[in-house]
């Protein structure tokens, strides 16, 4: 029996261990997927070695050090410096991440995206902006500490701080904060939030589960947008077909995981 968990502070909130354990048992998959609050990043490759993991999930704040974490990154993580999936292989932890392509997965439905408005410049938002910028989309970021842009700023995108944000028009806001997650804040102060919903066609934000704040203000303006779950389902597929070393079919692995949404 393998084992599997997602690390993180907070983490009773994550619907991952109902995914995969859905994919686990429905598919005789011989695996258990559990969660693991984890305060300290820095004991992350104890813990998932003391644990005896076969693999992990890593979510807010430990993505980065995560990536710090692993033997080897693979892909896209690698570029990033974001990792959110960890595999045991013969000892050593091989990171990936799979996030920016769960959250491709997400806005299929918004059709053709030319030009997104991300809050936030955490990890998160690190892998979204990355893959965002790869596709052609123009990128803007607007974050509460002005000392994380850098990295963005290197990328290509435009980058502001509360102070400084020149308001466009996007096609896309994506909300990557952790504001609302355990809280009722915004991701920026009610004013820019309010200038922001008057200027965009969709609206999209990684957290699930909840109706964030922001989330409300977009349904209440009549917005068209989304929570997490689809990126969370994206992301999750990716995981586990990397956890089972793609012994399962793509299709049994999105099909039992979506059922467990309706749980
Ligand atoms: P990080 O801790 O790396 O980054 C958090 C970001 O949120 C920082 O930019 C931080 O700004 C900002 N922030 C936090 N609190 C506030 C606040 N009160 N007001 C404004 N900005 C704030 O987190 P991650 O990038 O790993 O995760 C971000 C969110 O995305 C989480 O809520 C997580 O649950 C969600 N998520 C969902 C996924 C899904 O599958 N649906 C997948 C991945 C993430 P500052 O730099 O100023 O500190």
């Amino acid at each position: 029996m393998k084992l599997f968990a997602i690390f993180g502070d907070p983490v009773s909130h994550s619907r991952s261990p109902l995914m995969h354990n859905s994919v686990f048992k429905n598919l005789n998959y011989k695996a258990c997927y559990t969660r693991v609050h984890l305060r300290d990043g820095s004991k992350l490759k104890e813990t998932f070695f003391t644990l005896g993991l076969s693999g992990a999930n890593v979510t807010v704040p430990h993505k980065e050090a995560a990536y710090t974490a692993c033997d080897e990154v693979r892909g896209f993580a690698k570029k990033v410096g974001v990792v959110n999936t960890l595999v045991n292989e013969n000892g050593r932890i091989i990171g990936y991440n799979t996030d920016a392509d769960g959250f491709m997965f997400a806005i299929k439905e918004f059709g053709d995206i030319k030009n997104i408005l991300v809050l936030g410049a955490g990890g998160t938002a690190k892998a979204l902006c990355t893959k965002f910028i790869d596709s052609g989309i123009k990128v803007t970021v607007l974050n509460r500490s002005e000392d994380k842009l850098t990295y963005f700023k290197e990328l290509g995108c435009e980058c502001f701080g509360w102070e400084d944000f020149l308001l466009k028009k996007y096609d896309l806001v994506v909300n990557t904060t952790s504001a609302g997650l355990k809280d009722e804040e915004l991701p920026a102060p009610l004013a820019l939030i309010e200038a922001i919903l008057e200027n965009t066609s969709f609206v999209a934000d990684a957290i699930y589960g909840k109706v964030t704040p922001f989330l409300k203000m977009a349904k209440e303006k009549n917005i068209t947008c989304k929570d997490g779950a689809d990126m969370l389902l994206g992301q999750g597929v990716l995981a586990n077909e990397l956890f089972v070393n793609y012994e399962l079919k793509t299709s049994d692995i999105k099909l039992q995981m979506s059922k467990s949404f309706e749980i």
